[in-house]
Parts: C-alpha cells; structure tokens; sequence
C-alpha cells in the first residue's frame, strides 16, 4: 500500500497538522490520481469539527480534487496516465438501486460512499483529497477539459456542481427569475452558473461588501438582507431561490421573496433543524426544497457546460502551512471566493 503525503485533523477542536496516510494498491477498475489542487469547502470544516456528528481521527478532508492520472489498473478503459481529472463528493455507490440506475448516485438508497469520512466497501474510512495521491474507481472519476484553467477548476467539483444541479433541475434559464442568497464558495458559482444559464440573478448578501463582483460575475441586482426593505422590495419576486448559507437563516422570510409556485432550494447545510411556517408556504403555493451535489454524469456535464461558457471559479491559492488560517477565513466569509490548496507544499 502506497504511503503519501496529508493535511489531517486530529480532533474537533485542534488545527490541521501534516500526517501520512496509506492509498489502497490500485485495484482492476482503479485509477491512480496524483492530485495538482484541492479546494477548500465549508463541508470540510464543519466535518472536521465534529458538526454534523462525530467522526473518526485523524481525518484527512477535501472533495474538490483535480489532477493527473500516474496508472490504471487493468481493466481501465476510460483514463490513461497523463489524463487531467478530477474527483468531487463522492467515490462510490451501490450502483444497483433505482436512484444509481438513474444515474443519481448521491441519492444511491444504500448510502453512497463520500470521499471522506465515508465508510469504504473494504471497511476503511475514506480520506480525502489535501493528499498529494487519491485511488478511485474509474466510474467516479470525471475528465477535466483543458478549456478549465487547472488551478481554477478543483472547486467545479464540490461548489459548481452542487449549485448547476439544482439550477438545471428547478429550470433556470431566460425568463427566470433566481436569487442566490450567500456570496461564498458555492454562491459565486450559483451566480455564475444561473447567469451562463440565461436567468435573470439577484444575489442577497447580509451587506454590499461583494457587490462589484457579483454584477461582475452576471447578477443583474444586488441586496443586503441586513436590510430590512430588502425583504420588502422582493416579495413575491422569484422563480427560483438557492440558499448556500451555512448557517442558520429565517426560513419563512426568505420564502416569502418566492412569487406563484416559486421554489427555495437549501444547499447550505447548517447542522440546526430551521422551522418553516405552513401559512408561508400555502401562499403562493411555494415550495421548500433541498438538493445534495450531483450525480457522475451530470458532474461531467456541469464541467463541459464551464469549459464551453468560459466559467471558472475565482480562486485563491495557498500553501498546505495556510490551511488553519483558510479555515478561519471562512468562517469569517473572508474569502474571495474558495481557497485552494497547492498540494505541491503538502
Ligand atoms: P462559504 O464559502 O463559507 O459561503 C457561505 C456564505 O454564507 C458566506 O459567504 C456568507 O455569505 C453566508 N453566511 C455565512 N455565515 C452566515 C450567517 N451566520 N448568516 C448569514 N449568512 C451567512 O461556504 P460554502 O463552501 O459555499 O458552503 C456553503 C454551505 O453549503 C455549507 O453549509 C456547506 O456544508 C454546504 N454544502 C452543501 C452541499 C450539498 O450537497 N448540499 C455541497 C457543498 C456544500 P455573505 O457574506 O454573502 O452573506
Ligand atoms: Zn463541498
Ligand atoms: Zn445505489
């Protein structure tokens, strides 16, 4: 078993430290990835941290990985050594329910296997990708087209998929109205996706700090919901509300912004339950939805759609000794708009 080189947490509460974990040998259907970039996701920390429930140390995080395939096994047909690739959220599934069949593998009935923190077909806890070597099946492996600048493209696979895969399912396009609440790593993608979709976007933001760049990146108008007229000025306004926040926001205001048969859609994943009231959404007859990354050949699809559109995430590039400070960054929304880690300094 190949040893290489992590970033890992040790507990809930202490800093990322450098570790060494061991890959499996590559398998029949297995690729090997020597990994360029991994961006940072706000999943990543409030997995480290213990949030959304206990999880086993040292843990090496990170499902935004772009980079070259070394080898591949024997019965690989759809990489070769030189393949620019990438891995996002997931490394298995069952690939047998209904949801699998449909090619919805994060929706996979037996429990798809993340690509960390997940409990692998062998037993072992995946880790992830601030490592500078990755082993996964060929089937959860997706091509990253060179039109992608290669620093640029590791978070297409967390924050650009999770945001294309509602839009494209809820329709955005022209004639649609979509607002975009929360100006961070998946917002500025959800802005830049809904705007090369044709749709009309409004980003809410709690101030007008990143106002420049979201018209800047296709928003048509922009609000702070520190405002309270904001809330005024928009209802019953949107087709299509994504909600990216990752902490806890009043359900039912944001609701009412949704005009006839408008949806919400929750990709932000506070781990507080957030109370809805019936009436808000019998008006309207709104609808309060979720909507978890997206599936293998729809992440494909998302990284076509970029590289043919010209959208790229906006990046800012660190060395493996700035991760504690990135996290801390985060949680503070200092971040235009997603770290990325050079695994060449892990
Ligand atoms: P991020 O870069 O930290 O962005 C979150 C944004 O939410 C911030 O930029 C900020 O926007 C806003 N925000 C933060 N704290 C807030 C607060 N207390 N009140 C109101 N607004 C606040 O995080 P991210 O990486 O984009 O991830 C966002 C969320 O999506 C996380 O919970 C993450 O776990 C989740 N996620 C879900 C999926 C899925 O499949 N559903 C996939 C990936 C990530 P402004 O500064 O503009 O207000
Ligand atoms: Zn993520
Ligand atoms: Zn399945």
């Amino acid at each position: 078993m190949p040893t290489v080189k992590a970033y890992a947490a040790t507990s809930a509460t202490e800093p990322l430290v450098p570790a060494t974990i061991e890959r499996r040998d590559v398998g029949p259907k297995d690729v090997l990835i020597a990994i360029r970039y991994a961006g940072i996701c706000h999943s990543d920390i409030h997995t480290v941290r213990g949030e959304w429930g206990p999880i086993t140390y040292p843990q090496v995080v990170g499902h935004e990985i772009v980079g070259e395939v070394v080898e591949v096994g024997s019965d690989v047909t759809k990489y070769q050594a030189g393949d620019r690739v990438g891995v996002g959220c997931m490394v298995n599934s069952c690939r047998e329910c209904e949801n699998c069949r449909a090619g919805l593998e994060q929706y996979c009935l037996n429990g798809n296997v993340g690509t960390y923190a997940g409990v692998d077909r062998d037993g072992t806890i995946t880790q992830g990708g601030y490592s500078t070597h990755i082993v996964v099946d060929q089937d959860f492996v997706l091509r990253v087209p060179e039109a992608i600048p290669y620093e640029a493209a590791a978070p297409l696979l967390c924050a650009g998929i999770t945001t294309y895969s509602p839009l494209a399912h809820w329709n955005a396009g022209p004639g649609k109205r979509v607002a975009v609440v929360g100006m961070g790593g998946l917002g500025h993608m959800a802005v830049k996706i809904a705007a090369a979709m044709g749709a009309e976007v409004t980003v809410l933001s709690r101030t007008l700090a990143k106002q420049d760049d979201g018209l800047a990146y296709g928003a048509k108008e922009y609000f702070s919901t520190d405002d309270a007229t904001t809330f005024e000025k928009l209802a019953n306004h949107f087709d299509l509300i994504i909600n990216t926040v990752s902490a806890p926001l009043d359900v039912d205001a944001y609701l009412r912004l949704l005009r006839l048969d408008g949806t919400m859609v929750n990709v932000g994943a506070p781990p507080e339950p957030l109370p809805v009231t019936m009436f808000t959404l019998f008006g309207n007859r709104r609808s309060y939805a979720g909507s978890s990354i997206g599936g293998i050949a729809e992440t494909q699809e998302m990284l076509d759609f970029c590289a043919e559109r010209g959208v790229a995430p906006e990046t800012e590039l660190i060395s493996a000794d700035q991760i504690n400070e990135a996290y801390e960054r985060v949680m503070s929304s200092d971040v235009r708009y997603r770290f990325v880690i050079d695994t060449a300094t892990l």
